[in-house]
């Protein structure tokens, strides 16, 4: 029997909708800043269409666009005048970031209230630690699916292909806090198929086109497809979607899978950030 098809454009609508009315309760308009350094086209093109999900939700935009040549204190100086301007609540730093820059204390100097990325070792903190922060935009996407999808977490047998600190690592936290049991692999796993083989719940995030094959899928497992591959073909996953749809219960598509959903949580993410923001600092508020 063939997997029913899990529909990100569909779900990450809804979630739009729900974001744009919630956006209509907040006191004053939220705002997320953008930092695109360089000209990266495949970058460039990812910050515009934030910009235009901003726009349908009624998230103000404020974008920055540094030339390639920029150095780290300028860019550092940038992100500290974001963390001080109030209309801003989140802020999205697009990566990755020309070679000559250093990342991570970039990342780290995002103020944790407005990193809506949830890069930050603060926010990752308070994820490993089962508190209330900010969560990457992509494992939060994937559990919206998941949840959409009906698929049972409790006690479930998870496996979870990756270990980026933007999608594999916090997504295995926030599948552990649902209570799954979960299992994490990476390049160097032996038998990846056999251990793929337990999982009523495989999230793919190697980033290897079609990885993960029709006889690495327990049957009726719920399979998420997180690989954006660009190659011949055009865009696939890490998942032979094909072929695993035969086997699987519930399967996320590439295009139209947890792509449309990482866009939709970084608009939730904002307006979370905007919510606490506003509600610290009511000063701030009655500015629409
Ligand atoms: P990454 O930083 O390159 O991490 C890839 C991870 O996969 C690493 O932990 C690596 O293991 C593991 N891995 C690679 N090949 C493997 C293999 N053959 N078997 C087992 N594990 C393997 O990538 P990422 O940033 O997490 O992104 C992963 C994929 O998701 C990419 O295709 C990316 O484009 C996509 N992505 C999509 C979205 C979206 O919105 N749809 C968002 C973010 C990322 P080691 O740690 O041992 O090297």
């Amino acid at each position: 029997m063939s997997a029913s098809i899990i529909d990100g454009k569909a779900v990450a609508a809804r979630m739009r909708r729900r974001v744009a009315a919630e956006v209509e309760t907040l006191p004053a308009r939220p705002g997320l800043a953008t930092v695109l350094v360089g000209d990266d086209p495949a970058s460039a093109t990812y910050v515009r269409m934030k910009r235009e999900d901003c726009a349908e939700v009624g998230i103000e935009s404020f974008h920055h666009a540094p030339g390639a040549d920029v150095s780290q204190d300028e860019l550092a100086g940038l992100i500290g005048a974001l963390n001080a301007d109030e209309r801003v609540h989140g802020i999205l730093l697009q990566l990755p970031l020309p070679g000559h820059l250093d990342q991570d204390p970039l990342i780290s100097a995002i103020d944790a209230s407005k990193d809506v990325d949830g890069l930050t070792p603060s926010n990752a903190g308070l994820l490993f630690q089962g508190r209330e922060g900010l969560v990457p935009c992509t494992p939060a996407g994937v559990m919206e699916l998941l949840a959409d999808a009906g698929a049972e977490l409790e006690g479930a047998r998870a496996v979870v292909l990756g270990r980026s600190i933007l999608v594999g690592k916090p997504l295995a936290q926030l599948l552990l806090a649902a209570n799954a049991t979960v299992t994490h692999c990476h390049s160097r796993t032996r038998d990846l198929p056999a251990v793929c083989r337990q999982a009523d719940v495989l999230v793919a995030a190697a980033g290897s086109p079609h990885l993960v094959t029709a006889d690495m899928v327990r049957e009726g497992a719920v399979v998420i497809d997180v690989g954006t591959n660009r190659g011949e073909d055009g865009l696939v996953g890490d998942v032979d979607f094909e072929a695993v749809k035969e086997i699987a219960g519930a399967i996320t598509p590439v295009p139209g899978g947890v792509g449309p959903m990482t866009r939709a949580m970084l608009l939730s993410n904002t307006v979370l950030a905007a919510r606490r923001q506003l509600e610290a600092h009511p000063r701030a508020a009655g500015r629409r």
